[in-house]
């Protein structure tokens, strides 16, 4: 019998969740990337669990010690594979590493839900929003320390607000989340759409949408 991601993705769905033994919280189901954090393939399982708590103090530690006792900025996730109570930890090198790969999304969605009216970094967000302060938001979105929640906030903010100018430092920062890379690219189209602008294909200036030549370049658009 073959067995297909699917059907590992059903038997760890409806599974027990286990407990994080340094937290006692409830772990996340998490997909194992290829890219970037050291849960590769080789591990033999497409979904694994980990503890994204935060405030766990096997995460809170792992910066102190690593910084201390290696020079090295990075922590660690307590991790469990499917089938298995024993646990180990997964190397990470920010707050948001391995979130995108979160399975249980609607945990990030209603977390955030919740979290609008108590959680200041969230209010903090709103309040960037409302003044239009772009400047903030950029570099809210640019932190790699800022909750990965708060982050994916920002750029749907930034999206909506349309401000033009916020298109090119977009483009220019190298994201290594593939999530935030997806967002940001919708909320360039936004920025576009709200602004009535789009991009000249030959010089990749501003330009209005309706635009039939390129007021940069000079060339005839279709
Ligand atoms: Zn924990
Ligand atoms: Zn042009």
């Amino acid at each position: 019998m073959v067995v297909t991601k699917a059907d590992v993705y059903e038997k760890v769905i409806f599974a027990e969740r286990p407990v994080c033994p340094h937290c006692g919280k409830e772990m996340n189901i998490s997909e194992c990337a290829d890219t970037g954090l050291s849960c590769g393939s080789g591990w033999g399982t497409p979904y694994f669990f980990v503890c994204f708590n935060d405030k766990c103090p096997a995460f809170v530690n792992g910066w102190e010690s690593m910084k201390r006792d290696y020079g090295r900025k990075c922590s660690y996730r307590c991790i469990c594979f499917p089938g298995s109570r024993k646990t180990e930890m997964m190397m990470v090198f920010s707050f948001s590493d391995g979130k995108s790969e979160i399975v249980d999304e609607d945990v990030i969605a209603t977390d955030m839900a919740r979290g609008t009216a108590a959680d200041p970094a969230v209010q903090e967000l709103v309040r960037c929003f409302e003044s239009k302060n772009v400047k903030a938001l950029l570099s809210n979105l640019f932190d790699d320390k800022v909750y990965y929640k708060v982050r994916l906030k920002t750029v749907e903010l930034i999206g909506e607000l349309g401000q033009v100018e916020t298109i090119e430092p977009l483009r220019n920062h190298q994201f290594r989340d593939q999530r935030i890379v997806a967002e940001v690219r919708d909320a360039i189209k936004r920025i576009h759409e709200i602004s009535h602008t789009r991009e000249c294909p030959y010089c990749t200036e501003f330009i209005e949408a309706q635009a039939t030549t390129c007021s940069e370049c000079g060339r005839g658009l279709s």
